[in-house]
This record gives C-alpha cells, sequence and structure tokens, in this order.
C-alpha cells in the first residue's frame, strides 16, 4: 500500500513551534501517513521539536525545496553551483534530522521561469552535484527526487525523458523520478506513458489538480494515473499537494504564482483529498483483478 502524504502547506505557511504543531497535528488527524515539509529554509526549523511530534503522531516525513537563481546547481557560475550545493547539504542535513526519507523537488536547477535555454555545461554542474549530495544521502539511507516540473518552473527537466536522462547521468541508485499530475497535464502528452516510461525509477508522486485547488474538481484524469500507478506496480508515496492564497509562504506562494483563493477549510480540503486518493487507488487495483 502506498503511504499517503500531504504538503505542509496545506496548513501553514512557515514553521514556527506552533505552526510544527499545527501541521504535524492536522496530518494525522486527517489519516495522512507522511507530511511533506519545505526544505527551503532550515535554519527556521526546529529539528529536535519536529522529529519529537513526528515520532509522537507516527507519522513519516519527506522534505523538498526549489534551489533559487542565486542557489542555481545548473549555472556556469562556480560560486552559484557551490551555493547550490550548500543549499542541498544543509536540506540533507535537515531531513536526516527529522528522520526524513526523501529530499526532493526541483533541486536540479532553479525553480524559476528562465528566460533562456538549459546549457550542456550547465547540465553537467548539476549532475556533478547531485553525484556529491546522493552520495552523502545514500549513506543515511535518504532517496533524493528530481521532480519534473512544468516549462514556467524550470528550463532541465520538463518532461519524464528528460528526468530518465538526468537519472541516467548521476549514476546513483538511489535517485528517483517524482512526478506530479499538475505538472504532467502541461508538459506530458498524456497521464500515462510517463508512469510506464518511468517504470522502477518513479520514487515519489505528486497529486495536484489542474488549478492545484480541490481533487476532482479540475480537469486532471485520475482514473487513467491512478491505473497506470497500479499497472507499474508503485509503492512508493504519494502526496497531496494543493495551494491557495488562504495559507501564504512568504516565498512559496509568490515563486508558485498562487494568487488566487482555491479554498479556505484545509481540514476539509485535506480530508477529502485522502479519500479521494484511496477511493481512486482502490478502484484502480480493482480494475486490475
Ligand atoms: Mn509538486
Amino acid at each position: 500500500m502506498n503511504p499517503l502524504g500531504i504538503h505542509a502547506a496545506v496548513w501553514v505557511g512557515g514553521w514556527s513551534q506552533e505552526q510544527t504543531r499545527t501541521a504535524i497535528e492536522r496530518t494525522r488527524a486527517t489519516g495522512y501517513d507522511l507530511i511533506e515539509l519545505t526544505a527551503t529554509s532550515p535554519d527556521a526549523v526546529d529539528v529536535d521539536l519536529t522529529r519529537q511530534l513526528l515520532r509522537e503522531h507516527g507519522l513519516g516525513a519527506t522534505a523538498s525545496l526549489g534551489l533559487t537563481f542565486d542557489s542555481d546547481i545548473s549555472s556556469t557560475d562556480n560560486a552559484v553551483v557551490d551555493a547550490g550545493r550548500r543549499t542541498l547539504q544543509q536540506a540533507l542535513e535537515l531531513v536526516v534530522g527529522v528522520g526524513a526519507t526523501h529530499l526532493t523537488g526541483v533541486i536540479y536547477s532553479a525553480m524559476r521561469k528562465y528566460n533562456t535555454e538549459a546549457t550542456a555545461a550547465g547540465r553537467r554542474n548539476a549532475v556533478g552535484v547531485l553525484r556529491e549530495i546522493a552520495t552523502e544521502a545514500g549513506r543515511c539511507d535518504v532517496r533524493v527526487g528530481l521532480e519534473v516540473v512544468n516549462r514556467y518552473e524550470s528550463n532541465l527537466v520538463n518532461t519524464t525523458r528528460q528526468a530518465l536522462r538526468l537519472v541516467d547521468d548521476i549514476g546513483a541508485d538511489n535517485v528517483v523520478i517524482h512526478l506530479d499530475t499538475y505538472h504532467m497535464n502541461i508538459e506530458e502528452g498524456d497521464l500515462a506513458r510517463p508512469v510506464a516510461e518511468a517504470g522502477d525509477r518513479l520514487g515519489y508522486v505528486h497529486v495536484g489538480e489542474s488549478h492545484r485547488g480541490y481533487l476532482g474538481s479540475g480537469t486532471i484524469d485520475f482514473p487513467k494515473f491512478f491505473r497506470a500507478l497500479v499497472a507499474a506496480g508503485y509503492e512508493g508515496p504519494i502526496t497531496f499537494e494543493s495551494f491557495s492564497s488562504a495559507v501564504v509562504d512568504p516565498d512559496l506562494s509568490t515563486t508558485l504564482a498562487v494568487w488566487r483563493n482555491l479554498w479556505d477549510d484545509g481540514v476539509d480540503l485535506a480530508s477529502h483529498a485522502r479519500r479521494f486518493v484511496a477511493d481512486g487507488l482502490h478502484a484502480a487495483r480493482a480494475n486490475r483483478r
């Protein structure tokens, strides 16, 4: 059975002690198995408190981030690449400190709209840094996910095929592909073929609607996607991601262009998404019998 997760941004826009308690308690109360933390500002996280609350509530954790233009490991400026390596090392320390299992996201380039194509030299830099990070992560039994995102959030990995090539070039067993239905809906030809192509390289999944609001209220063909996951034998985490102007993370909300209010009640949203994903997987498995 896939562990079902929820992104912390459904609950809180930061990680103060109070926000940590709120997010972890609500994740448990709405029936999820894990919470995905934002690893953008590791210094702002009370690592001991987070680890302790996760354990108390019997929850797993993962962490994600997007690099910036100042920490872009696909840059050709060595100082910028070095800054990105430090950012990823600090994020990995956070992951290990709280006892999380995955470090994922847009960790191969900036999570920004680029005005130029990616370069071969920049891509080589990204491969080199990710190989180092994957080696360190492997020693701590952490998986490193490359999230495939749309063209407005990176110029390096917009399709599953590009992610497969990057994974091959990095050449580490603990580097996995992270697919997200919201991005797939923009860039891929359909929602099933990329899952099959990723195969056993698929190691993390985000489910998000076409507008990133309530699952089932947009245009994503979730039954098709869930059938593809079941057909591929995917057993990894499936994490619900949704953003509304009701919860503002000063960094993330502007980067992801969260200008609209798609929901106010995170508990209702999360409870609905938990049922939606569980029911969707149940139906997809029944369809296989
Ligand atoms: Mn995502």
